[in-house]
């Protein structure tokens, strides 16, 4: 490389601003030293993002800065956490000076977003690689948990869901509404922080809202009921959709199903507080929408306003008799 590994971190890894008053050494020591508040549990996660599997070759710099830190942001919203340090791998194939500008700019600014200091990492030479870890925070027994609902509860999601995907499917080019959606996901702090404590269970959807509403019903073998016409869907969405012919528009309609990296939340509500819970949820930067209901019966059935049941055609899924569907 032409600059030194110390001088990569020096130059583009050093956190610049007012730094947290709970990290007391941060990037240059030979580890992290942070403290950490009373009667707050910590929430830790790492997500790993590498060229080729996560992004598409030619992603730009500042779109893997960014979706590096916002994935990991995302977990911690599932869990209800405020962000407050993360740490950085970063393995990488050459030394290009714009290339390592845009990506710490880009992974600066959304940490600065949410008040989140860099205090440390590691840095290597090889095939492109980015993995983060994030470290929150959460007042003790408040976190939001994947395991929780009850039959009864209202299903939620945040924002629309269907457009990093139908970018993926459609090959996008970088700077499009949809491929934003794709290069740019928003961590939905604001809406885990209204949740906590309130939420019956939650979780991130980066694997598709089938999957991943599959994982809060799992452990306690719960299904549920979507309507499909229900499910947010951005005007882009709508509009790119259109331009497609009729078979295409049928088999992309449901991406909000199947599609992965969304990075929205799911969470379920108790009947009872969805009405207050909403009126909270009035106040974030996005919009929540009900999607479905929790039943006691196993599996996930769909269906359309017109009444009829929909049967997803998206691969992946373990279909059943009843036309009800069990995430992988
Ligand atoms: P060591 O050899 O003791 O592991 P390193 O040279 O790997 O030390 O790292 C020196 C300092 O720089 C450490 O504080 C480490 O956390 C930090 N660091 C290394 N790489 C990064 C990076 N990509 N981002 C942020 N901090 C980093
Ligand atoms: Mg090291």
């Amino acid at each position: 490389m032409a600059e030194s590994e110390f001088e990569i971190i020096r130059r583009y890894f050093t956190p610049t601003g007012a730094g947290r008053d709970d990290v007391v050494a941060g990037v240059g020591d030979d580890a992290a030293l942070l403290r950490t508040p009373p009667d707050a549990e910590l929430v830790v996660c790492m997500d790993t993002l590498v060229s080729g599997v996560h992004f598409p070759d030619g992603t730009s710099p500042a779109a893997i800065g960014h979706k590096a830190l916002a994935v990991n942001l995302s977990d911690l919203a599932a869990m209800g956490a405020e962000p407050a340090w993360v740490t950085l791998s970063l393995t990488l194939p050459d030394n290009k000076p714009a290339w390592l500008e845009q990506f710490s700019r880009a992974f600066f600014k959304l940490a600065a977003r949410y008040n989140v200091q860099l205090v440390g990492g590691d840095t290597s030479r090889g095939p492109l690689s980015v993995t983060v870890q994030a470290h929150g925070f959460v007042p003790a027994g408040q976190a939001l948990r994947r395991r929780g609902a009850q039959p009864g509860d209202r299903i939620y999601v945040t924002g629309t869901l269907g457009d990093a995907g139908l970018a993926l499917q459609l090959d996008m080019a970088p700077g499009t509404a949809l491929r934003q959606r794709l290069d740019y996901p928003w961590p939905r702090i604001e809406a885990g922080r209204v949740l906590r404590g309130h939420a019956s269970a939650a979780i991130d959807i980066s694997d598709g809202l089938l999957a991943d509403l599959g994982h809060l019903l799992e452990g306690d073998d719960l299904g549920a009921v979507l309507q499909v016409d229900d499910l947010p869907r951005s005007g882009e969405f709508l509009a790119s959709l259109k331009r497609l012919d009729p078979d295409r528009q049928a088999y992309f309609y449901e991406l909000p199903l199947s599609a992965g990296d969304d990075y929205e939340l799911c969470f379920t509500v108790p009947e009872p507080y969805s009405e207050a819970m909403e009126s909270r949820l009035a106040g974030i930067p996005c919009e929540c929408t009900a999607i479905g209901v929790i039943e006691a019966a196993a599996g996930i059935r769909c269906y359309r306003k017109t009444g009829e049941q929909y049967r997803p055609a998206a691969s992946g899924y373990l279909h059943f008799n009843d036309g009800s569907l069990l995430s992988r």
